[in-house]
């Protein structure tokens, strides 16, 4: 290097990384100051897929946030996933299948009722040129609410004017039942209360689905209790290719693929979420499926691989084309 020190080399690149340049011209175009759309777009078969992302929400939490686990194994895994201790990274995703019959849409988001950082499922469906009265069907995978608010935005009013919603019945029967919302602690009075607001006056446009059922040709729902009694995955098959939709099997991959066997507070059942976690991510992971998690990181799209001692989230690369 005659001449040019290390040194200066890197001085150099520094100033390059913060946009310095020799033409004052170039530098004057002011900041956009807002992201792009999130939409990301893929074909199962010959189904085409949409996922719309809804935007995230640190969500707080506490030192009895996994159960059964001292807190500062659970800081050590935090501190491995780059998320601070005191907030749960989760970030929201809903899918459109468009089967060539219907637009699908699997659960609706958050409605812009759960956290400011939340809540573009509209403006994203406009960027991916879908207007909300244009879904047929909205199927949901459990009832905590950034699963269904987004049926109704914060007066009430029907996001999607003509869908059917279609709900497990294993969820309608828990969470609709007033003797379990006497029953529940405080905190999650809360959540029964929410679903009485979302459901009410809607009745006629729901309707109850027992797992195994094809909500719609190549849509199957599977049960998948434990994180709550009805929650539900999807297997979305057309030709040869598919698609597990996970929904909440695992919050966000870096924490929960990462050690399958933790059980977080608001797991309504701790055990059996780690149970069916374990039997859908094995299978995943064996058959080398494509998967989606509700949580995973935008796109939300990838496999799962099996590691020593749980399971890694494998991304795929974002495509241009179909
Ligand atoms: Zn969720």
């Amino acid at each position: 290097m005659s001449g040019v020190t290390r040194r200066s080399v890197l001085a150099g690149s520094a100033a390059a990384a913060l946009g310095a340049t020799a033409d004052p011209a170039r530098a004057a175009a002011p900041p956009i100051g807002k992201a792009g759309p999130g939409i990301y777009r893929y074909r199962i078969g010959s189904f085409e897929v949409t996922a719309l992302y809804d935007g995230i929400w640190y969500r707080p939490i506490g030192k009895d946030f996994i159960r059964d686990v001292p807190f500062a194994e659970v800081e050590h895994a935090l501190d491995a996933a780059f998320m601070p201790h005191d907030k749960l990274t989760t970030p929201f995703t809903t899918l459109i299948v468009n089967t060539g019959q219907k637009l699908v849409l699997l659960d609706t988001g958050t409605g812009g009722q759960i956290a400011s950082t939340a809540g573009m499922i509209v403006a994203n469906l406009a960027a991916a040129g879908v207007a909300p009265k244009d879904i047929d069907q909205i199927v949901i995978s459990h009832f905590h609410p950034d699963h269904i608010n987004g049926i109704k935005d914060k007066d009430n009013n029907l996001i999607f004017p003509n869908a059917e919603i279609m709900v497990p019945d294993a969820e309608w029967a828990f969470w609709m039942d007033d003797a379990n919302m006497n029953a529940a602690p405080a905190a999650m009075k809360e959540t029964f209360r929410n679903q009485r607001r979302i459901f009410s006056g809607i009745a006629k446009r729901v309707a109850r689905f027992a797992p195994g059922k094809e909500v719609a040709p190549g849509i199957l729902t599977l049960a998948a209790p434990g994180h709550t009694p009805g929650h539900t995955v999807f297997a979305v098959h057309s030709g040869s290719e598919s698609l597990m939709v996970l929904s909440d099997t695992a919050q966000h991959p870096a924490v929960f693929a990462r050690h399958p066997d933790w059980q977080a507070s608001f797991d309504v059942d701790g055990r059996e979420t780690v149970a069916t976690r374990k039997k859908l991510f094995d299978r995943a992971a064996a058959d080398h499926m494509l998967v989606t998690g509700y949580h995973f990181p935008f796109p939300a799209l990838g496999h799962l691989l099996k590691t020593a001692g749980g399971y890694e989230h494998v991304p795929v690369e974002w495509q241009t084309t179909l």
